[in-house]
């Protein structure tokens, strides 16, 4: 039998502990009866009485319930982090615990990766009605601009509610950055994974833990933590001034010689302004590729992941 560990952070989410504890155990007993599961509650820090409750579900008899709880407040990030690195199982899940990601589209995600041979299988939340032309244009573009900046591969209403391999839980413990931004970090180990579409659902209990600053906290260090795009692009900058410079001397040195407009003092002082100009911020472009590099090292990510491994001959085989 396989067996399924699901991870769930939770931040203040008394109420749905229970609820979603309720909806994997009913889902176990039908559809999905032909698995073990397993549920690893990460309780990042929560204020109320979330932790006591999560207490009282592995006092049950036969509990498979299991938890981890943070001395603080780190953030769902981290949250997820904890969870990753103590699943266990053949397949590991991740979701949210207030039910806004549905239970039952685990029946899915198996077949994509049992049947279907995916890796890992992401879900995808759409709207069903319509949206307007430009709406889906800047949307869209934002994308392709994200993902050309940064080499990720984002996609509109991606969420973190997710099933993988372990094999894939455990490359996501590999990357051991501190700024993590886990959406970049599905994209940057590889592996085959399946878009699972749904339409979204209201919260089963509670408000959400976002405000408008963490959600700019968050865009900012995805963006932040995978580009370094920008730093790169500073040195092309470099170059371009100090082409305009050349072609302004150029125009102006024609001008002058056919008497359209006399060279002066100030003429090649705009000149050298424009040409150091351009060279500083060459200068500026090479030291930002030096950070890129140190920016990317620093993080001590693994240099490679690999999917398959044979490395030890089997000697015993007949010749
Ligand atoms: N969460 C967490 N730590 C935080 C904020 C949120 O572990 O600091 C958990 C939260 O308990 C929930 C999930 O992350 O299980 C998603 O949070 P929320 O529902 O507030 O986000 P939204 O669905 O609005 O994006
Ligand atoms: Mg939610």
């Amino acid at each position: 039998m396989k067996k399924i560990d699901i991870v769930i952070p939770c931040y203040n989410e008394s109420k749905c502990v229970e609820l979603i504890y309720d909806a994997l155990k009913e889902l176990f007993s039908n559809e999905l009866k032909t698995y073990d599961f397993g549920i690893l509650f990460v309780d990042d820090g929560s204020q109320d009485d979330t932790l006591e409750h999560i207490v009282k579900l592995t006092n049950i008899e036969n509990s498979n319930v299991r938890y981890i709880s943070f001395a603080r407040n780190f953030g769902k990030e981290s949250a997820i982090y904890a969870g990753l690195e103590n699943a266990d199982g053949d397949y590991v899940a991740l979701m949210d615990a207030d039910l806004q990601h549905p239970p039952h589209l685990l029946i899915e995600m198996i077949h994509a990766i049992e049947d279907e041979g995916y890796d890992c299988a992401t879900a995808r939340r759409v709207k069903r009605e319509k949206e307007s032309r430009l709406r889906n244009f800047l949307s869209n573009s934002f994308y392709h601009v994200i993902n050309w900046a940064t080499g990720m591969r984002l996609a509109p209403g991606m969420t973190d509610y997710r099933l993988m391999k372990k094999q894939v839980a455990d490359a996501i413990v590999s990357m051991r950055e501190h700024e993590r931004f886990i959406k970049g970090i599905y994209s940057w180990i590889g592996f085959s994974s399946k878009w699972v579409e749904y339409e979204n659902v209201e919260r089963a209990d509670g408000d959400s833990k976002w405000n408008y600053k963490g959600l700019w906290n968050y865009a900012k260090t995805g963006i932040i933590a995978f580009a370094v795009t920008p730093l790169k692009a500073v040195i092309y900058f470099g170059f371009f001034v100090i082409g305009i410079s050349f072609i302004y001397a150029i125009r102006l040195f024609i001008m002058a010689k056919m008497g359209i407009r006399l060279w002066q003092d100030t003429t090649t002082i705009i000149l050298l302004l424009l040409f150091l100009g351009g060279v500083i911020i060459l200068l500026l472009g090479v030291i930002g590729e030096y950070l890129a590099r140190i920016y990317m090292e620093v993080k001590n990510r693994p240099i490679y992941i690999a999917k398959e491994k044979k490395l030890e001959i089997d000697n015993k085989k007949e010749k």
